[in-house]
């Protein structure tokens, strides 16, 4: 045979002509016979159950269905007509519903005759399937049942070119007819029979044709931890390349303004995870190789003290040092924190902002090109290029997924040698997708909140109990307390949740009625100079409630206010909702933090109030979002290529791919260049997935 067969264009297959090609390459990208082949199956569909109607549930399924057609009757509707059937078996009725093709189904169905039909099942006032298959009870006992039907990827033009799923299992079966597909194994014999894995043949055989469901659970098995292997094995690999090839300034001392700070300055004892992070910072900064790490830690964890001591490294290794955030609220908040605890250090640190005055400007450009300055606090405003450090050591960025990667490597530029980069997040990422996505940084993970922390107490409750909630605000107020109200503003309906604000905001003036009460307001419509003075007065107890857009979302700390409420909650997303409750919860006054909403909600929504109301670790709340959304919503892992993963999910195979991760690190601990020869296939496999951008592609 042909080692190259699988190499053919797809437009020799049999059954496949010119046009069917055209399209599997604009839709699925298929070009050739081996990228049919790695078309894996969504899923798989157990033709061999048939469900009775009274078994049916509410959950949107596929499934089948024995009975009989009663009678059919067109029904007039807005756009066009439908065709309904009533369709029974001996525990219930249901209906069919056709939009098109009505004259073929009204010459060629029967009524009266046992069917059997197939298709998802909705529920609106009862059960309905929109266009079934359907097949006489007669024809169907004569075919023969496949177990698992696999249903393989597609597009709506697909399917309305004629290449249904039925049409692509035909592909696949004249595929492996024609080549007897022979898969070089690309694991290695020792990876195979540690984990008794399946080969790759057999594997790519019963993904596509399962003989039972045990095959198949060890092909997808097989084929899931492969995926995720060399992906780690890249991922790992580069990381391994960086540490080597990207020097860094070594930080070798541990000098006097760490050793001061520590001993003298340091507010309060550090919690053991803040000990722990710092020690592995220092360890990433004393090496020759450039620190890339991404500092994790839920809201209020103390990830800023870790920052100000990895700063204070650098200071003492003769560096400078810049933090950037997201937001000038945020910035302005880091400088006058950070300020404070280093007063009475002999450094020098300034905040540079798109607002800051000329003058004040070019004397901080001095400073910080004579080396004088020696940390530099800003907002974007730090990346443009005539901004110059003298000797630029260590850069912090806050708060990471407001900015993108572009941004964080032009950080690189400003120096001969790149500075060391900490990445502060406080919207935490699941570990398992942290591994995938960032498996070229190294991970820290502040776990463990500073002692004496009430946890927030947090309810649900519904518009309905307004007055209740506002007698609740007025007995905290009564205590000493201030209050955040916060109002959804999404960008679509801009206008509509301004009026919300507004409307919101005097009705809360009005049962909140000066002089005993003062009210800020802060929304994205202010100008920067009004908002600053709002959020001011607030800081200062000047005003007990402050009514909001989320622009206090990120970073904001006003220890004293300790009651949060959301209104519209349903229309948060989960991160959204933590980060939000995150500006409570600061003070040694228990918190609350209440989520307002309508009676009308979705199961999403309930499912993120639930959440909300169950749990404050942000972690456990990431992992929800995570299933809820989906790995490709999550804040900055759109542009990820690393999610479009042909078999694996990065959610439901998080244990595969842990064990991938082990195994990747194993190896390469034992043979960082994978030189030795049992692991011979491994490297020629990886090579071949570089070369081709493709996993998949080595087939001998
Ligand atoms: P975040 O991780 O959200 O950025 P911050 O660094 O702003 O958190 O810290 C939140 C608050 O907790 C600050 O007021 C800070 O001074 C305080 N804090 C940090 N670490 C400790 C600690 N070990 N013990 C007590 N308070 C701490
Ligand atoms: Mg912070």
């Amino acid at each position: 045979m042909n080692p190259n067969i699988l190499q053919t264009p797809i437009d020799y297959l049999k059954g496949v002509g010119p046009n069917r090609a055209a399209l599997l390459r604009s839709e699925l990208g298929i070009h050739a016979y081996q990228d049919l082949v790695n078309l894996f199956p969504n899923r798989y569909i157990d033709k061999t159950r048939y469900y009775k109607i009274n078994e049916l549930q509410r959950s949107g399924a596929e499934m089948q269905i024995i009975g009989k057609l009663m009678h059919l009757k067109t029904v007039e509707q807005k756009r066009g007509k439908r065709l309904v059937a009533k369709f029974i078996d001996d525990t219930g009725e249901m209906e069919l519903v056709w939009f098109r093709g009505h004259k073929w189904i009204r010459e060629n169905l029967k009524l009266n005759v046992p069917y059997v039909i197939f298709g998802k099942v909705n529920y609106y006032n009862g059960f309905s399937m929109p266009h079934p298959e359907m097949e006489l009870l007669s024809e169907h006992e004569k075919n023969l049942k496949i177990a698992m039907q696999p249903i393989y990827p597609s597009t709506e033009k697909l399917s309305n070119k004629g290449i249904t799923n039925r049409v692509i299992s035909k592909m696949m079966q004249q595929v492996f007819i024609e080549t007897k597909v022979r898969f070089y194994d690309t694991l290695s014999t020792d990876i195979l029979e540690s984990l008794k894995l399946i080969s790759k043949s057999e594997a790519v055989l019963n993904i596509h044709f399962p003989k039972n469901q045990e095959l198949l659970a060890k092909a997808q098995f097989r084929l899931k931890f492969e995926e995720l292997f060399y992906i780690q094995l890249q991922l790992i690999t580069k990381n391994l390349i960086r540490k080597q090839k990207v020097k860094g300034y070594p930080f070798t001392e541990v000098g006097e303004h760490f050793n001061s700070f520590y001993s003298n300055h340091l507010p309060f004892d550090l919690t053991n995870a803040q000990k722990r992070v710092i020690k592995e910072i220092r360890n990433d900064m004393g090496s020759s190789a450039q620190m890339n790490r991404l500092l994790q830690g839920d809201v209020g964890s103390g990830k800023t003290i870790v920052g100000l001591m990895a700063m204070l490294l650098a200071i003492d290794n003769g560096f400078q040092a810049c933090l950037m955030a997201p937001t000038a609220i945020l910035a302005n908040q880091h400088y006058q924190g950070i300020q404070e605890l280093v007063q009475e250090l002999p450094i020098t640190v300034k905040l540079l902002m798109g607002s800051t005055k000329t003058k004040e400007r070019r004397v901080l450009h001095e400073e910080l090109e004579a080396g004088t300055l020696n940390i530099l606090i800003g907002t974007h405003a730090i990346l443009e290029d005539k901004v110059i450090f003298k000797n630029l050591g260590l850069a912090i960025i806050d708060e990471q997924h407001r900015f993108g990667v572009a941004q964080r490597s032009k950080l690189w530029h400003k120096n001969k040698y790149p500075p060391h980069v900490l990445v502060m997040t406080a919207t935490p990422i699941p570990r398992t997708l942290a591994m995938s996505l960032y498996g070229d940084l190294d991970i820290s993970v502040i776990d463990e909140l500073p002692p004496g922390r009430k946890a927030i107490k947090t309810v649900h409750r519904f518009d309905s109990n307004r007055l209740k909630v506002f007698k609740f605000i007025e007995d905290e107020i009564e205590k000493g307390r201030q209050i955040y109200i916060v109002y959804p503003l999404i960008q679509e309906s801009e206008a509509m949740d301004y009026k919300d604000l507004m409307d919101g905001y005097e009705s809360i003036a009005r049962s909140f009625s000066q002089p005993k009460y003062q009210i800020s307001i802060v929304h994205g419509q202010m100008k920067p100079a009004d908002k600053d003075y709002e959020m001011d007065r607030f800081v200062k107890g000047e005003t007990q409630i402050m009514v909001a857009t989320t622009v206090i979302e990120v970073g904001v700390n006003v220890p004293n206010a300790s009651v949060m409420i959301i209104e519209s909650a349903e229309r948060f997303g989960l991160s959204q909702l933590h980060q939000l409750r995150g500006r409570v919860g600061r003070g040694a006054e228990q918190s609350f933090c209440i989520l307002m909403t309508s009676h009308k909600l979705s199961e999403d929504s309930k499912t993120r109030l639930e959440t909300m109301v169950r749990t404050n670790d942000g972690f456990e709340i990431a992992e929800v979002d995570l299933k809820l959304r989906g790995p490709g919503d999550i804040m900055g892992t759109q542009q990820s290529g690393v999610l479009n993963l042909k078999i694996a999910d990065i959610v439901k195979d998080n244990d595969i791919l842990k064990l991938a991760r082990s195994y990747a690190l194993k190896i390469l601990k034992e043979d960082p260049s994978l030189g030795m020869e049992k692991h011979k296939v491994l490297l020629y496999t990886y090579q071949q997935m570089a070369k081709h951008k493709n996993i998949w592609n080595y087939i001998s």
